[in-house]
This record gives C-alpha cells, structure tokens and sequence, in this order.
C-alpha cells in the first residue's frame, strides 16, 4: 500500500518582480498508509503547493517526492495513470465541468483513473457514499455549494484510490455539512484509506485528534499525533 515521502522538497515560484519566492521550502516528512493527517496553516502558507507535489500535479525545485520509494518525477506517460488511481484530489478550484451532468462528470474522472468497465455502477456508489444517490442527471450549477463540495468527493472517490487529497472541502460549509463530511472520512480512512486534508475547520480538527501538520511561510512549523489546532510539539 502506497507510502508517501517528501525529501527537503521546495517548490519556486517567480514574483512579479522577477524575484524567486519559495511556495514551500525544504519539506521533509512520511505519510504511511492508513494515516489521517490535517494540514493546517494560513492562507498563503502552502498547503495547496504541498498537497499538489504529493499528488504529483508539480514537481519540486528541489529535494524530491516519493511513491513507495519511486521519484514521482519519473512518472510520466501511462505512468500517469499510476498516479490517478493512487491519489483522488479534490482541488481548491473544481474540476466540475459546468455544461455535463454529474453522472457524465464523474464517467470523465473514471476513464482518466483507468476505469474502463463498471464505471457508472463505481460513481452510483460513489454519489451513495456521500449522500448524493439523486443528483446523478443533475448539472453542477444546479446544486447547493455543500452538494457541489460532495460530488467532487464522490468524484475523487470513483476508482477508490488509496489515499486522498482535499483541499479546503470545508471551506464556506455549514456544521452540519462539514460534520457528515468528516464522519464519512472517519469511516473512509478506518477501512484503510490514507487521508490528507488542508482545512480551516479548527473545531473539527479539535474533536477528531489526528496528526496535525502546520505549515507558516511554507515551512514545516509542526507535525504533532493526535493533535489539535496551532499544535507545534
Ligand atoms: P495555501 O494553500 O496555504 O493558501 P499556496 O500553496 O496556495 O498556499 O501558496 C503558497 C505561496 O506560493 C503563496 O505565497 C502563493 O502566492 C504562492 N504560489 C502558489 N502557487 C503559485 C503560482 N502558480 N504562481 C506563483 N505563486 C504561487
Ligand atoms: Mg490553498
């Protein structure tokens, strides 16, 4: 089962200016399988950089990330494919095309994963899962941000990767929303899946006591078990 490891990676970006500026900066940590991290820091800390780079969407500057031992940056072509059905991502911008319907949504995150037979069955599943079993004829627009932020749960779901990487899924939801959200993960990640979540829900974080990675100015500022919010040791 897949095992992620960051090396002293950083990502650069040049500033307006010219200047380089390091979006994360020397990042150096294990994600074991079956683990359920919060990543936590303030906008702009880079906690959308580090979940890109572990999901192989960018490729560090410097230092190097780590599939089960394997330089994702060797990963290109077909090996692609290895990469979309390890990591289901849920972006901080949606994937959702507006003119499909959910259902042919989630048939285009199916065949990207690979899936080639029973994938409407997979997405009924999926839509299932999250609570969604009715919003298969849908268009996105159609739907309440707190539906919205399930399908592309849902989506990220279909070919039931092993790890999953999301990205603000509870910014701008109420309690309630978020509460069934986290329920779900709970139960996702006690049947084996490792979850990877960047969030500003610090009551939830509070209450679920997992590991807490926090990010300041893209460094690691602490990595703390059963942790709460703004833990540092
Ligand atoms: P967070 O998700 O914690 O808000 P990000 O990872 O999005 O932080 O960004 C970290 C830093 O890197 C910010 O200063 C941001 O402006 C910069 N950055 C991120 N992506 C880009 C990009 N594509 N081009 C230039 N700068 C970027
Ligand atoms: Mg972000």
């Amino acid at each position: 089962m897949p095992e992620v490891r960051l090396e002293n990676a950083s990502k650069l970006y040049k500033t307006e200016d010219k200047r380089k500026q390091y979006a994360v900066k020397d990042l150096s940590l294990t994600i074991a399988q079956g683990e359920f991290v919060f990543l936590i820091g303030s906008s702009g800390a880079g906690k959308s950089t580090m979940l890109k780079l572990i999901g192989g969407e960018i490729s560090p500057d410097e230092g190097a990330v780590l599939l089960d031992d394997v330089n994702i940056a060797r990963f290109f072509g077909p090996w692609k494919v290895r990469l979309n059905r390890t990591f289901g991502i849920v972006g901080q911008q949606t994937l959702l095309i507006r003119k499909r319907t959910i259902m042919e949504n989630l048939m285009v995150a199916a065949r990207a994963s690979g899936m080639q037979r029973k994938s409407k069955a997979a997405a009924e599943k999926a839509l299932g899962l999250v609570g969604l079993p009715r919003v298969a004829e849908c268009y996105p627009a159609q739907l309440s941000i707190g539906e919205v932020r399930r399908v592309e749960l849902a989506r990220a779901l279909i070919s039931s990767p092993p790890f999953l990487l999301l990205d603000e899924l509870t910014a701008n939801l109420d309690d309630d929303t978020i509460w069934d959200i986290m329920h779900l993960l709970n139960e996702l990640n006690s049947r084996g899946t490792t979850i990877v979540m960047a969030t500003h829900a610090s009551q939830f974080v509070n209450i679920m006591r997992r590991r807490v990675i926090t990010l300041v100015d893209g460094k690691l500022f602490g990595d703390v078990k059963n942790g709460k919010y703004g833990d540092v040791v």
